[in-house]
């Protein structure tokens, strides 16, 4: 950690104010959030409320993130959001709400928690008790989509260093105050080696200011399995953003329901507590739905507010709901209960229990909250050179055949002096210098110029004492390949940053 860095709390934010701003959402999210409100004002919780609108008649009004403009005042003033789940529009240029609020109001982490509750609710895995710490706002969630040529789009995946410093800064500040021991980072770094590769490297290095807390990385892909397999080997998950997205849902079901799983959202200054399931219009208006998630996800709440001898009461009430039989139609359908509750029948039922405590479930830890502190980021000096350029270009050759031989020798007649083609690749394969004719080539071509006097490595690795090229030179190389026809998509820069290749080599190379 930098010791220079300022320290920001990031918990709790208000324990004083205790006004929440609430939403209804969609779907089953009023049925939902009427069971929750009813059992917080049982529980004596203290809170007041502020409702907006959001989502389905919102977007049917024009908003195109589901949220009307004026009531960004209100949830920022307020600065805790209780929000009900709502159905997104497909198409039609709307954006996601969640996705909207959790970058607007800087929420960076998002926390799930995982809970088995065996043996009242099935699950394979009776001592599951895990938490999901995901990165919330960068990855491929960033929207950032084309469509470059008649055959390829692409979408970009934007990883910062900050971005990663604090969602893994926080799982193993999370990890301590929450007296868990182990923290497993997910990536797929084998492939992804700048983003993944940075969010795994980060990991590392900011492991070694925890050595009370054990580490281990594994790739996404096994790592996903093992949580759906053996899921109590797992403590704290720290992940990327689509990682932790898919990985949370697996384990919710894996523990017994998505409906009962809660996530809380947290940034510097606000905080979003909502169910990680969505509004299941399939049971929406029938009186079936769990209310259970949105009101752990309530009790996330009160523990982030500092209230967390009523979050306790009311994690006890609903356990000891749970021991009595009374379950939603999600779990009565796989669990010995005999007949199912509806959703206001059970939420009446954890308000009956107030005051009781689980027989056989473990009681709820009442914890003193303690604000989790994450440095501000401190940007490091950064010396960049520019030794090259991808120039991306949308080809096919005049008698239809797309031949990166033909595109190869044309390129090299173009490249100039003080660049020169190294490589073309298609869809991330070399297929020019060398190649085979089997690859099938589509019509996106990536072409690599690197400066003149670049020299290769001993291994091939990359280039060493690269020859710095200028702006105007890379200019130059386009305004050639332009006026002799070809169609630029896009370009990118290639750097060496602090000494360093800052761009990775296409397969193959
Ligand atoms: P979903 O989570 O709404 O439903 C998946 C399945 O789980 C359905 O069979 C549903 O009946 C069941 N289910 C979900 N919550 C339940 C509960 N509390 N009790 C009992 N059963 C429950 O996922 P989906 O069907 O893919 O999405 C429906 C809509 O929700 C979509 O418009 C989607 O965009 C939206 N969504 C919103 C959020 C959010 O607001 N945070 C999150 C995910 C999905």
């Amino acid at each position: 950690m930098n010791s220079k860095a300022q320290i920001f709390p990031v918990a709790p934010v208000a324990p004083t104010l205790n006004r929440i701003t609430y939403a209804m959402g969609d779907g089953i999210g009023p049925e939902i959030m009427e069971a929750v409100l009813l059992i917080l004002d049982m529980a004596g919780c203290g809170l007041s409320f502020d409702e907006i609108q959001i989502g389905e008649s919102v977007y049917q009004q024009g908003h195109l993130s589901g949220i009307a403009p004026d009531n960004w005042a209100l949830l920022r003033n307020n600065r805790i959001f209780l929000k009900a789940p709502i159905t997104t529009p497909q198409g039609g240029g709307y954006k996601s709400l969640n996705v909207t609020i959790r970058k607007t109001m800087g929420l960076f982490a998002n926390v799930r928690p995982v809970q088995a509750y065996s043996p009242f609710v099935p699950t394979h895995f009776p001592r599951m008790d895990l938490v999901v710490v995901r990165e919330n706002e960068e990855d491929l969630y960033a929207g950032i989509e084309h469509q470059q040529t008649g055959e390829v789009v692409q979408c970009l995946k934007l990883v910062s260093r900050p971005g990663c410093e604090r969602i893994i800064r926080y799982a193993f500040e999370y990890a301590r105050t929450q007296g868990r021991r182990k923290v497993t980072c997910l990536t797929k770094d084998n492939i992804m080696k700048l983003t993944d590769g940075m969010f795994h490297r980060i990991f590392d290095e900011l492991a070694k200011d925890y050595p009370d807390i054990q580490t281990e990385h594994k790739i996404i892909d096994i790592g996903a399995a093992l949580l759906a397999a053996e899921p109590e080997r797992f403590d704290v998950v720290v992940t990327l953003n689509l990682y932790g997205d898919i990985i949370s849902d697996i384990t919710a079901q894996v523990a017994g329901s998505v409906g009962l799983a809660g996530s809380s959202n947290i940034g510097q200054d606000f905080a979003m507590f909502e169910a990680i399931h969505g509004s299941a219009p399939d049971i929406a208006g029938k009186d079936l739905a769990n209310p259970s998630g949105l009101l752990n996800a309530a009790c996330m709440m009160l523990g982030h507010l500092g209230l967390n001898e009523q979050s306790a009461l009311i994690q006890n009430a609903w356990r000891r709901t749970l021991e009595d039989g009374i379950h939603t139609a999600d779990i009565a359908s796989t669990s010995p209960a005999r007949k199912s509750s509806g959703t206001r029948a059970f939420a009446d039922a954890v308000a009956e229990r107030l005051g009781e405590k689980p027989r056989s479930l473990p009681a709820a830890r009442v914890r003193a909250s303690q604000p989790i502190q994450i440095p501000a980021y401190v940007p490091a000096p950064v010396n960049k050179r520019l030794v090259g350029i991808d120039v991306f270009l949308d080809w096919t050759g005049a008698s239809g055949e797309r031949n990166p031989q033909e595109l190869g020798k044309f390129l090299e007649t173009h490249a100039g002096k003080a660049l020169k083609l190294k490589m073309i690749s298609n869809r991330g394969l070399k297929v020019y210098p060398d190649g085979y004719p089997e690859t099938f080539c589509t019509d996106h071509w990536r072409c690599r110029f690197v400066s003149t006097d670049s020299k290769l490595d001993a291994w091939g690795e990359g280039m060493v004492q690269a020859r710095e090229v200028s702006f105007l030179d890379v200019l130059a190389l386009q305004s050639r390949l332009n006026a002799a026809g070809s169609a630029i998509i896009k370009t990118e820069n290639l750097y060496e940053i602090n000494g360093e290749r800052a761009y990775t080599l296409g397969q193959g190379e």
